[in-house]
């Protein structure tokens, strides 16, 4: 089989939509019935569509996304692919109903392609059965990208699993258990992985892995020995941990290329942290797999957000990662993305109310509260392109801060952050006095 070529387009090309165009010939013929229409298959944004059309004049069109959104918004699936179709308000009866019979002929050809699926995929990805891609054997063009590393980092985004957990403050809490990866969209994360993501630049060799929760997607494993074939040096992981069953798992890991593991720990005991995340034993588990990690030879980093339910008890996590070899990244205050399984009004602490310990290590810099330093700013994840994922920075507005009204009199004012939407709202004013010196 010929390697497919990547789009030059702005997003990472789509293998329905290459496999669509390579059968079209085959898969769009021109409708029987002595009819006027012919077919023009194209790329598009998200997909492939065909559309029908006599002389200038669409008839009909017809649209093939992997796994179509689930509001009965498909004329009809197939397997892993959904189809739409539309038709020309001013056709007549006659042709529609010809145009219908033949869009649901054309449905029926691709359970034909789908069953072939198996014989692609082992040629685009050889070795996937075993669990690990041998990326040096694929036909795929691997790194085709120029741009991505030279300047910024690079990070794969998993979306569409879940972690299992409800942690109180997140806004994906309230569906813990949502998967909608379905076979192909499978292959196709894999897919545009190796046509879109870049060779490390000269400023960066940083490859993260995240969103969502990475250690449930069945080819994790092929996604860490992509970015190490590559010449990423920096491969990193952000999880909770919840798909890997044993110490083994996270070894595996390490050894396909993973140097970096970014965990949060929201309590020093059971009680307080499985009680933030909402599932007895997870402290147990991921406390277990952070030893496996270190043991393996990667480094950890931990983080946390503290809550009304954890404040007191997090402020000794820097000094127990410092106990065991770990890496304390920082504290994140929450904000308001959405609604989470408790209200964030309920959980957000007052800042006043903050260990020494958190409030020099928090994500936000206000020198009046001694509040984090000049050098922990907001994270607004600047500077990272991604790759895979299209659903992108849906809550970058939840970064957005703002001031008490006396803020416009203190000196820091052009220093300082800020507090994030909703906390003034919360406890007032009172506890930001201007600073008046520098
Ligand atoms: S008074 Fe306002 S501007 Fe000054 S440090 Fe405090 S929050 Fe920031």
């Amino acid at each position: 089989m010929r390697s497919p070529q990547s789009s030059s387009a702005d997003y990472p090309p789509d293998i329905l939509a290459w496999l669509l165009l390579k059968f079209s010939g085959w898969l769009l013929p021109k409708p029987e019935n002595n009819s006027p229409f012919v077919w023009r298959p194209s790329l598009e944004w998200r997909g492939f569509s065909a559309l029908l059309k006599s002389e200038n004049h669409p008839a009909a069109k017809l649209e093939f996304r992997i796994a179509w959104p689930p509001q009965g918004k498909s004329f009809a699936t197939c397997g892993d692919v959904g189809v739409n179709y539309e038709v020309a308000g001013d056709l007549d009866d006659r042709w529609r109903a010809v145009l219908e019979s033949e869009a649901q002929h054309i449905i029926r050809k691709l359970s034909v392609l789908q069953e072939r699926l198996p014989l692609i995929t082992a040629e685009l990805f050889p070795g996937l059965a075993d669990g690990l891609v041998r990326w040096s054997e694929s036909p795929l063009p691997v790194g085709l990208s120029q741009e991505s590393g030279d300047e910024k980092d690079v990070m794969i985004k998993l979306n569409d699993l879940a972690c299992g957990l409800q942690c109180a403050f997140c806004t994906r809490s309230r569906h813990p258990d949502h998967v909608s990866l379905p076979g192909l969209h499978l292959i196709d994360q894999l897919y545009r992985a190796a046509l879109s993501l870049g060779r490390p630049g000269p400023a960066t060799d940083f490859l993260r892995i995240g969103v969502d929760e990475p250690t449930r997607h069945p080819y994790l494993t092929s996604f860490i020995a992509l970015g190490a074939h590559l010449g990423y040096r920096r491969i990193s992981l952000q999880t909770v941990a919840t798909g890997l069953k044993s110490p083994q798992d996270a070894t595996a890991l390490v050894r396909a290329g993973l140097s970096d593991v970014q965990m949060p720990l929201y309590g020093l005991s059971a009680e307080i942290h499985d009680r933030v995340v909402n599932c007895t034993g997870h402290f147990k588990h991921i406390t277990a797999m952070m030893d496996a990690f270190l043991q393996a030879g990667a480094r950890v980093t931990l983080h946390s957000v503290p809550t009304i339910i954890n404040h007191a008890d997090i402020s000794a996590l820097p000094r127990w990662c410092e106990s065991k070899g770990i890496e304390f990244h920082g504290f994140f205050f929450p904000r308001q993305e959405g609604p989470s399984r408790l209200p964030i009004g309920d959980i957000m602490p007052r800042l006043s109310d903050l260990h020494p310990e958190v409030r020099t290590r928090l994500d936000l810099f206000i020198p009046c509260l001694n509040i984090g330093t000049k050098d922990s700013p907001v994270d607004g994840r600047g500077g990272v392109k991604e790759v895979v994922s299209e659903s992108g920075n849906a809550s970058k507005a939840s970064f957005d801060c703002f001031f008490a009204s006396t803020c416009n009199s203190c000196t820091k004012r052009s220093l300082c952050t800020g507090v994030y939407k909703g906390y003034l709202e919360l406890y007032g004013e009172n506890e930001f006095v201007p600073i008046k010196q520098s």
